[in-house]
């Protein structure tokens, strides 16, 4: 069930209690993101999150208390984790299918002062950032693992044309991997000029802004009439969805990356899969070994997640932040010091 939300507010908490193997961390920077709006605007799947409960789940922090039995991190350690962890034994951890773990537990809570990571993320999927790393570019380790698990398994190969839909964080996050898998053309499409503005700071061939332009005819003339090698649908509404099986050419691939609401239908031409070799595949969310490649990449600046954070701004004006969110065209990601 979707729980009614925008009913956002500042309460006080307790400090969480720490047992044996948990881990306790004084958030520093935790990021927004589309998950977060949407729970802000619309709730969300009760599966992964139960409202009403502290949301939030990009951050990174300083370790203030170890429990019991652990070895490691150490007090005063800075850290990132979640916000997943695995099982390790169910039947699709043991088909490597991490992130479809049928016992995942998820971490929300970000947007506090203090975060408990559960005894079973400590080992996981929670690493130590290096120093030279800030605290919100640790941030962005989650957003960045699913997109690294979307373009994996997209197998963007060097010299691809890749078309993107949707020039928010993730679509911008999906161009920035791209680009450094080797992608010979990179094509980002969005409907709002400012966005589209933005992202062209970070060096995409070509902008197609979908309100103005027909998007099929356009990237045919930029492909030799063929279409992408990959479509990346980085939006999650079904007419995107659609839009996206008619910009890539025979033989290519689709990711359709955005998730639409539980229930949603999509029309699809057979012909397409069919006379047309085409893949269409989802993704979801991330695997441990995703996480840890994701920091990786961030710590050796590989991939340079700074310029998308657009404002930063204290925790006791998070409804604001949200409410900016919700309704500008130019904000990227905010990022939520405490
Ligand atoms: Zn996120
Ligand atoms: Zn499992």
């Amino acid at each position: 069930m979707l729980y009614g939300v925008k009913d956002l507010r500042i309460e006080n908490i307790e400090v969480p209690e720490v047992g044996a193997g948990e881990v306790l961390v004084r958030v520093k920077a935790a990021t927004t993101c589309g998950t977060d709006l949407k729970i802000f605007q619309r709730g969300y799947v009760e599966k992964v999150i139960k409202l009403p409960t502290v949301f939030g789940h990009e951050w990174a922090g300083e370790v203030v208390e170890v429990g019991g039995g652990l070895e490691w991190p150490k007090k005063g350690m800075r850290v990132r984790a979640g916000n997943s962890a695995p099982c390790l034994h169910c039947i699709m951890c043991q088909k490597g299918k991490y992130n479809l773990c049928e016992n995942m537990i998820w971490l929300w809570g970000a947007y506090a002062e203090y975060i408990k990571v559960p005894a079973r993320m400590v080992p996981v999927n929670m690493q130590e950032i290096p120093q030279h790393v800030s605290y919100e570019e640790a941030a962005f380790t989650e957003p960045l693992a699913c997109v690294l698990h979307g373009v994996e398994e997209a197998r963007v190969k060097l010299g691809d044309t890749v078309a993107i839909i949707g020039a928010g964080p993730i679509g911008l996050l999906h161009l920035l991997s791209v680009k450094k898998t080797g992608a010979g053309k990179t094509i980002i499409i969005d409907l709002v000029d400012e966005r589209l503005n933005f992202a062209e700071k970070l060096g995409p061939d070509e902008t197609i802004n979908a309100g103005r332009e027909n998007v099929v005819e356009k990237v045919r003339q930029l492909t030799g009439g063929y279409g992408a090698d990959v479509v990346i649908e980085a939006i999650g509404l079904p007419a995107t969805w659609e839009q996206a099986l008619k910009l890539v050419r025979k033989g290519g691939t689709v990711l359709e990356f955005g998730g639409c609401p539980p229930g949603t239908e999509i029309k699809l031409d057979t012909e397409l899969l069919h006379y047309g070799e085409v893949t269409v595949l989802g993704t979801f969310h991330a695997t441990p070994l995703h996480f840890r490649e994701a920091l990786s990449l961030i710590s050796s600046r590989t991939l340079d997640v700074r310029p998308l954070v657009t404002r930063r701004m204290r925790l006791e004006d998070i409804k604001e932040a949200f409410e900016i969110l919700s309704t500008s065209k130019t904000e990227i990601k905010i990022a939520i010091n405490s």
